[in-house]
């Protein structure tokens, strides 16, 4: 398939003032996880949980790149980000359906940044008494960790920057690009004042 550009998606792709990794460049990660995850997990059955919303593509990705029997859940947490005053604040908004004790689970996420969210999320999973518990993320931000993130499988470094694409948002927005990339100074601005004018 042919590799989608900014120029098809429109006005708000001008958004992206650089792109960091390309739609290709994800997609063949991407795979190279699904390949080294299915030979780990052969005969199995893992259970891999994202946390929604920004894990989506590419756990969809993912899923579709391994090869062995694996079942799925999602949870949901709300956090707020370090900049506020409750730092390392985590809620889970949405639990489990499938009860994880006994099981491989293999907890699948976008990014990690502070370390924060995975930290309470694993305390919560560990709970549940799991079989086995592994740490896969796309994106790895090691400059602000406050908190040891065992990470098992990564797809990439990131530098200390606020990315969109690919599933990630801001305010809500750019999750459907199949790149990722940074956010030009102007779409910040953009927000910021459509906020002020309601
Ligand atoms: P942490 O608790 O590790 O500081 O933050 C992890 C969460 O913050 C991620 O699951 C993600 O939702 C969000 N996050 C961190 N960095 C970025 C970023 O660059 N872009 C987006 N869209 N979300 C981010």
């Amino acid at each position: 398939m042919a590799q989608r550009t900014v120029q098809e998606y429109g006005a708000f792709a001008r958004d992206i003032g650089q792109i960091l990794y390309t739609e290709e460049q994800i997609q063949q990660r991407v795979r190279e996880l699904g390949v080294q995850i299915s030979a780990d997990y052969e005969g199995k059955n893992p259970l891999l949980v994202g946390v929604l919303k920004g894990v989506l593509f590419f756990l969809a990705d993912l899923l579709r790149a391994m090869t062995i029997p694996l079942e799925v859940d999602f949870i949901a947490v709300s956090s707020f980000s370090p900049q506020t005053r409750q730092q390392g604040y985590v809620r889970m908004i949405k639990d489990l359906d499938i009860p994880i004790g006994g099981r491989h689970v293999i907890f699948v996420e976008d990014v990690i940044d502070t370390g924060l969210t995975l930290n309470y999320i694993l305390r919560t999973l560990r709970v549940h008494k799991p079989a086995s518990l592994e740490v896969c993320t796309l994106f790895d931000k090691p400059a602000k960790r406050l908190i040891d993130a065992p990470v098992k499988y990564k797809g990439f470094d990131l530098p200390d920057q606020y990315v969109v694409g690919y599933g990630l948002d801001y305010r809500e927005k750019y999750r459907n690009l199949p790149f990722v990339g940074l956010l030009a100074a102007h779409a910040f601005k953009d927000a910021a004042q459509e906020e002020r004018s309601g």
